[in-house]
C-alpha cells in the first residue's frame, strides 16, 4: 500500500543501504572500517620522537 519512505541513509563507507542493526552502516565490517579510519585520523602519529638515548654502552 503505502510505500515506505526511502530515506534510509546509505552506508557512508560503501554506500550500500544501511542495516538497522549496524546503522548507519550496512555491516559490522563497514562500521569497523569507518571507526578505524576515524581513529587513524584522530590519532595521527607525528613520526617517531627523536630519542637521543641510543645504547651509550658501558664505556670502560
Ligand atoms: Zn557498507
Amino acid at each position: 500500500m503505502s510505500n515506505p519512505p526511502a530515506k534510509a541513509t546509505p552506508c557512508p563507507v560503501c554506500r550500500k543501504p544501511s542495516v538497522a542493526a549496524h546503522a548507519p552502516f550496512c555491516s559490522a565490517a563497514c562500521r569497523d572500517r569507518d571507526l578505524i579510519a576515524w581513529l587513524d585520523e584522530r590519532y595521527v602519529v607525528p613520526g617517531r620522537p627523536a630519542s637521543d638515548e641510543g645504547d651509550h654502552g658501558d664505556a670502560e
